[in-house]
């Protein structure tokens, strides 16, 4: 067991590196100083949860990067009253992180035991705000369809078309984009009446966003 004085000695420290790595909106920096990482990363590599790196999670993923997920959650300009959807649950950290920005958030993963965890992890704290399902990301949520903000935490080749014609009018989806072996760019479109922008912000890796639901794990 880590001692109290060290544990808030990392976490003081977590926050330090957010800011330095450029995430400086107040609201994000509250919500992440709230939801603690520490539950989302198991076994060997939880003694790692306060460091700004991406960790190996169940089923062959990871956790995304801290400064990445504020990053993309500052880019993501959440209001209380937005219906966010994220494709790619994964522990479960950066629809926590959302829990606390927007009025909904639904999650959706293709590996069912990571919905399952990640469920158990929201009950536990109590994120009552948070729908995670498993199913195909790639078509995004048609029966909660539209959405204010749409997140994806897996690397797509393009921005998927049921994910864009998912989103509002006057909505700002981030998603990283390029090939999965590879370095991708992360891109942020926003819907107006007359079509999309792309605005591409920085270089990311994630795992690829892969079709269809993982064989029962
Ligand atoms: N946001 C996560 C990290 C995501 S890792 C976190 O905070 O921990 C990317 C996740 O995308 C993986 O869990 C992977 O299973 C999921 N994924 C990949 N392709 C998908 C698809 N088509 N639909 C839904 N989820 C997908």
């Amino acid at each position: 067991m880590t001692d109290p004085a060290a544990l808030a000695q990392r976490k003081m420290q977590f926050l330090f590196a957010l800011r330095s790595k450029g995430v400086t909106d107040q609201a994000v920096l509250t919500a992440m100083e709230r939801i603690d990482r520490g539950p989302f990363v198991r076994g060997l590599f939880s003694e790692r949860a306060y460091e700004d790196t991406p960790l190996p999670i169940a089923c062959g993923q990871t956790i995304s990067q801290p400064s990445v997920v504020g990053l993309m959650t500052q880019a993501l300009d959440v209001s209380p009253r937005d219906k966010v959807l994220e494709v790619g649950t994964g522990s479960g950290y950066q629809a926590a992180i959302l829990s606390q920005l927007a009025r909904r958030v639904y999650t959706v993963d293709r590996h069912k035991r990571l919905v399952r965890e990640a469920r158990a992890i929201f009950e536990a704290m109590d994120l009552a705000n948070i729908t995670a399902f498993s199913s195909d990301g790639s078509f995004g949520l048609p029966d909660q369809a539209p959405f204010d903000r749409i997140i994806v935490t897996a690397a797509a080749e393009d921005p998927p078309g049921p994910l864009l014609q998912q989103l509002k009018v006057g909505g700002i989806m981030v998603v990283p984009v390029g090939q999965s072996d590879s370095v991708q760019s992360l891109i942020r479109v926003r819907r107006h009446e007359a079509g999309f922008d792309y605005d591409e912000m920085r270089p990311v890796r994630f795992v690829p966003l892969v079709e269809g639901l993982a064989p029962d794990s």
